[in-house]
């Protein structure tokens, strides 16, 4: 007794056991231990339906979960569906491993914020942020974890169908977007029930497609791949993104899913992620398609090797893979490190502590202040192009509105591509909110056109007769959803149909006419241009698009969109955009074409280029980063402290920005850099920083970037990320093509004289 009593005496000095928190890698170890190599291969298998699963559960996929031959499940979005495969999973297969359930949550579950391209139309970070946070709230609260968002494909050709869904043709706006989304999407804790794994998409070139065709060859210069596509992945993949996508096409002829160099090289080795890596859907099948596979083993094989951790839609892992690991051509410790990284995934998720979800306590879906966040988006998206005579906002004397068009009353299309989830019944539309705006005998409607690839002229009359008491004519026009997304590219982007006809018939009665375009990517405009009096882009922009072009054009609200893509004359200039480096051969006067409100000089001082087209020059017809306000901005005063710097140094640039117009108003004030010497040839602009801001009349405000030399790296010839001593050209402007100047210089290093003795 007493040796126990002096036993437990001297137990009882000791601290207090601490619980034993095994981290991540160890509870993976102890798991690890116990799987076979068909539980590994069961792993590395997403399986599911290729749209949503309706009715019961299919009983193939039961088993497959039920025998552990599941790692994940797609298009499974039903609370029930979704507890019940993970009470097959935790409880019946043969090691209790979770399921993940994946669905493309693009832009918005339920409640749909504009399409991904409007959202970079905004230039604003925190509204982003926002709309994926609520995407991620409602799409977890049927058990959604993991979502294929956000695409990071910079694009440069608005042929290109999935230009909607990418946050548009440039690297530093696309970077903060990427961070954004990361956040939103993931919250402050992936563990949290709420939270989901975002995924970057699509690894990478996707939107280099040759032609603006989807799925096609990518080629990409090493410096371009580095300096312009890589760029928002690596901002996600620093903001802790979960997952990433490896993509459909060949980048330089290797299909980005058995790409070593890319998957291994950049992601694995160079970056450090340690993330989870799926293909996409049947991408790696696909690579015998390519002529990069000889069948489906080598194509298993060349994908494993690569690292693709998950196989989503095909099955050659599953049928392969034994053998793969049987003859060495992927050795059992790559196959580990896959399923190793399922595993994190799952951990980090919450999913092996909290495999279930609980039914919401109240409403999560489609609340009011999701309705007010994706309204506030759609009017910080819309891009004013024209606005000729203050038509818009209406003036107090207009009372009767024509409302025609075949996109003014259409909920499905408003809601643009990739909208699984979205119900157009949820959708409220420009006709419904204007009607309730102004009162049902204000508002007269005719579509004239069915939807928008309509050629029939049938229409026509009644739309222009009710327009004949009408004190304005409204026309929503553009492309339907499905003109853009995937596998919808088009070669000619103006405005589909007989749209252009209905314009003109609509121009004979002589009112003012203002288009509203909604539509998935920029629509060349043509003459269309000369037969409105204002243009306002709307983007395909969601759920509530409608009362949120109904506040724009009444004044309730003002458009803020700029534009993150270069708009073009004609889809043959693509692709056209800003950050564009120089040829060799000197400016000629004759090319340039002024464009509504830009002075031609500003153009040719700072997007200067010859390599042009004798019948539609090179200039586009609006800019990067352009967008009309309400008001008026004036820019003027920029300052710089210095004009010299060393290696290192911090520079301030400042100028004043004045709202010397009579509405209020926001704009987004933005700083462009051009190297003028490189190693090897360079944009003759980049952004480098914008600011938005919103000013009353009459006030101003002091706008402040700072710069440092860092912020101006590159790629070299010999591929070293290096800021270059040398002269630099800056600007603080509205847009890419007119800006206040200034320049500076970065002194050549000194190179210290070596210490003697
Ligand atoms: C698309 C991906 C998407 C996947 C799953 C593919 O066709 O390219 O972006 O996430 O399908 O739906």
């Amino acid at each position: 007794i007493t040796t126990l009593a002096l036993g437990l005496c001297a137990f009882s000095n000791r601290p207090p056991k601490q619980p034993v928190h095994k981290t991540i890698e160890q509870r993976i170890d102890s798991l690890m231990a116990k799987m076979t190599l068909d539980d590994k291969i069961g792993q590395t298998a997403q399986r599911g339906a290729s749209s949503r699963v309706k009715g019961p559960l299919p009983e193939a996929l039961k088993n497959a979960v039920r025998e552990g031959r599941a790692g994940s499940v797609i298009n499974v979005v039903d609370i029930d569906k979704v507890n019940e495969l993970q009470r097959i999973a935790v409880e019946e297969s043969p090691r209790h491993i979770p399921l993940i359930f994946a669905r493309d949550v693009i832009h918005g579950f339920k409640t749909i914020f504009p399409i991904p391209l409007g959202q970079a139309a905004t230039w604003d970070a925190d509204i982003v942020e926002q709309g994926s946070r609520i995407a991620a709230v409602e799409a977890s609260s049927v058990g959604v974890r993991w979502t294929f968002a956000p695409m990071l494909d910079i694009a440069r050709d608005a042929r290109w169908g999935r230009i909607a869904e990418s946050p548009g043709e440039d690297p530093y706006l696309s970077s903060i977007l990427a961070k954004a989304y990361v956040k939103g999407f993931q919250g402050d804790d992936l563990s949290k029930p709420n939270s989901i794994a975002a995924c970057a998409k699509h690894f990478v070139g996707y939107g280099a497609a040759e032609g603006g065709r989807d799925y096609n060859t990518a080629t990409i210069g090493q410096q371009m791949l580095y300096d312009v596509y890589l760029k928002p992945f690596k901002a996600a993949k620093d903001a802790g993104i979960a997952t990433f996508m490896a993509s459909f096409n060949d980048l330089n002829g290797v299909p980005a899913t058995g790409n070593q160099p890319l998957l291994k090289g950049i992601l694995r080795n160079e970056w450090k992620y340690d993330g989870m890596l799926v293909s996409d859907w049947n991408g790696v099948v696909e690579m015998t398609t390519h002529g990069y596979a000889r069948d489906s083993s080598d194509a298993a094989a060349k994908a494993a090797n690569a690292g693709v951790d998950m196989e989503m839609a095909s099955n050659t892992y599953e049928k392969n893979m034994k053998a793969l690991v049987a003859s060495g051509k992927v050795s059992i410790t790559q196959l580990n490190t896959l399923v190793r990284d399922v595993l994190r995934l799952k951990f980090r998720l919450g999913l092996f502590d909290d495999p279930y979800t609980e039914q919401p306590d109240g409403k999560v879906i489609l609340t009011d202040a999701s309705l007010a966040a994706a309204k506030k988006a759609a009017i910080e998206s819309a891009v004013l192009l024209k606005n000729d005579n203050v038509t818009l906002p209406f003036a107090k004397t207009v009372k009767k509105i024509a409302v025609i068009g075949p996109l003014a009353d259409a909920p499905h299309d408003q809601l643009g591509t990739w909208t699984f989830d979205g119900d157009s019944k949820d959708t409220q539309t420009p006709l419904i909110a204007l009607q309730n705006m102004y009162g049902k005998d204000n508002i007269s409607y005719a579509p004239g056109l069915k939807f928008s690839r309509d050629r029939s002229t049938d229409g026509f009359s009644r739309a222009v007769k009710v327009t004949h008491d009408a004190d304005v004519i409204v026309f929503f026009g553009g492309e339907e959803s499905i003109l853009s997304g995937e596998a919808h590219s088009r070669a000619d982007i103006g405005l589909p149909g007989a749209q252009d006809s209905l314009i003109s018939a609509l121009q004979q009665e002589g009112k003012p006419i203002v288009l509203v375009i909604m539509a998935g990517r920029p629509i060349t405009l043509g003459n269309v241009l000369n037969k409105v009096d204002a243009v306002l882009m709307a983007w395909h922009p969601g759920t509530m698009g409608g009362p949120a072009i109904a506040d724009m054009l009444a004044g309730i609200a003002a458009p803020e969109g700029r534009l993150p893509v270069t708009w073009p004359k004609t889809g043959a200039q693509e692709p056209l955009y800003y950050n564009h480096t120089n040829t060799g051969r000197p400016a000629n006067k004759q090319n340039y074409v002024a464009i509504d409100s830009i002075p031609v000089g500003a153009w040719q001082s700072s997007l200067g280029n010859t390599s042009h087209y004798l019948d539609a020059g090179y200039l586009p017809q609006y800019p990067f980063g352009y967008g009309l306000s309400y008001t008026m901005f004036d820019y003027y005063h920029l300052v710089q402290d210095k004009t010299v710097l060393n290696m290192g140094d911090n520079i301030t640039i400042s100028a004043e920005i004045a709202n010397v117009g009579e509405h209020a108003g926001t704009d987004v004030v933005q700083l462009y850099v051009q190297q003028m010497v490189g190693d090897v040839v360079r944009p003759v602009k980049e952004l480098r920083g914008f600011k938005k801001i919103s000013l009353n009349p009459g006030q101003k405000q002091h706008v402040v970037f700072t710069l440092n030399t860092a912020d101006l790296a590159y790629h070299n010839q010999a591929m070293k990320l290096v800021t270059d001593p040398g002269k630099y050209k800056i600007w603080i402007g509205k847009n890419a093509a007119e800006g206040l100047p200034g320049s500076f210089e970065i002194n050549e290093p000194v190179v210290k004289a070596p210490v003697k003795g």
